[in-house]
């Protein structure tokens, strides 16, 4: 093999920074604003025109962009926000800050989202029960599609709103439509950290339809501020005249920030095809090893943010945590999305227990994240395959 790992460890993901990104933000520090500049705006009308909706905030994080967005969609004490437990702890978390109630819905075995099959029949329950949710947050995860035409199919007959955690999937499409194009939601929250498609460093956005949302998003991000005389209570008492008319919150993004996501988005093509090689490259490479590969459904293209498999336990004399700690053993910094939501401590505490979302806890108990990113080289991708291979060999004899 011509690949020499050394001491290095190739993780799950990484960001790929260049020249031109790390110019754009030295620009930025010698320019007069750092935070509050024209950056910003810059940015979200790019990130906005390359998903296909009119409107995106840019904020500090996707955490505070889901916090955001759920209580501009209507979130609070006595309301109920339904989502996948295979999904990292801000989807529900932030439903927690708005004072409201978390359930989950089990995910498809096949896909690893949300079952729209499990979705209406809990809908049908909750219906009659009177316990329907207000919002229902598809995650999009490791950047495949949610089924989102049937799930805002049953968002009109329940009346529920719909959110999209897109974390995984910015570039990714969906029946002709670009994720984050909001055609099947009111509102689509992106993460920008390292990680993701493209960074910011730390930061998210929220992308909607809605001019409505659009201007409350603006007043949450910052303090529930308004400077607009159309929506103040009082007439301007002077040129620094501004009202807070809501209870917002600091989740502001810096234009040091927004210039490198603006250089980053330039580069979203050559990301997304990178990494749908990738993907192409190990599904031949993995070929006919005890495992399942990534299934995907027909008519839209994932982003590739995550390459995950599944073990056939069934063939493996290993446990699934053996084959995991031999690979980081040998330098592939293999990596678990996600450990069930509702079995964390936390939402054990809050009367969720294993055995409640039975596929998504078979899923955690076999599924292994692979390297995937921008600059993974086909020589260190190959090492991986090898290394997976031999490891799989090593588990099947039990030796
Ligand atoms: C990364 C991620 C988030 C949170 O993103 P931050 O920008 O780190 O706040 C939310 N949901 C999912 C599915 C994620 O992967």
């Amino acid at each position: 093999m011509s690949f020499e790992r050394g001491n290095r460890e190739i993780p799950y993901g990484r960001q790929s920074i260049t020249a031109e990104d790390i110019q754009a933000v030295v620009d930025v520090l010698k320019a007069p604003f750092l935070t509050q500049g024209p950056k910003i705006a810059e940015f979200e009308k790019a990130l906005a025109a390359r998903c296909g909706v009119p409107y995106a905030v840019a904020v500090a994080s996707a955490t505070g962009g889901l916090h955001i967005a759920y209580e501009a969609a209507g979130l609070g004490s006595g309301k109920r926000l339904w989502t996948s437990p295979n999904t990292f702890v801000a989807s529900a978390n932030c439903a927690l800050y708005c004072g409201a109630e978390v359930e989950f819905v089990d995910i498809d075995p096949k896909t690893y989202n949300m079952s729209v099959a499990r979705l209406s029949e809990k809908l049908e329950g909750a219906a009659r029960s009177g316990a329907l949710p207000d919002i229902v947050v598809p995650v999009h995860f490791s950047g495949q599609p949610c089924d989102l035409e049937e799930i805002r199919t049953l968002s009109r007959k329940y009346g529920f709103k719909v959110v999209e955690d897109a974390a995984h999937a910015l570039g990714a499409d969906y029946r002709g439509s670009m994720v984050g194009s909001c055609a099947y939601s009111d509102l689509t929250v992106m993460s920008f950290h390292p990680v993701k498609m493209v960074t910011t460093g730390e930061g998210g956005a929220i992308l909607t339809r809605s001019s409505e949302f659009y201007e409350k998003l603006l007043r949450l991000r910052s303090h529930g501020i308004t400077r607009d005389p159309a929506r103040m209570k009082s007439l301007s008492l002077g040129p620094w005249y501004y009202e807070q008319i809501d209870l917002g919150y600091h989740y502001r993004i810096t234009d040091m920030q927004a210039a490198l996501g603006l250089s980053q988005l330039k580069r979203l093509d050559q990301f997304i095809e990178r990494r749908r090689a990738l993907a192409k490259r190990y599904y031949s490479l993995l070929e006919g090893l005890p495992v399942v590969l990534p299934f995907q459904q027909t008519n839209q293209e994932s982003s590739w943010h995550l390459y995950v498999i599944r073990l056939l336990s069934d063939r493996l004399k290993w446990t699934h945590r053996q084959v995991f700690e031999a690979l980081r053993a040998r330098g592939i910094g293999v990596n678990l999305h996600y450990y069930p939501v509702p079995l964390q401590p936390y939402y054990r505490d809050l009367g969720f227990k294993a055995g409640m979302f039975p596929e998504a806890e078979r899923y955690a108990s076999e599924a292994i994240t692979l390297p995937l990113y921008y600059e993974l080289s086909d020589e260190e991708q190959d090492y991986v395959a090898a290394t997976l291979k031999d490891v799989l060999l090593q588990a099947e004899r039990g030796s």
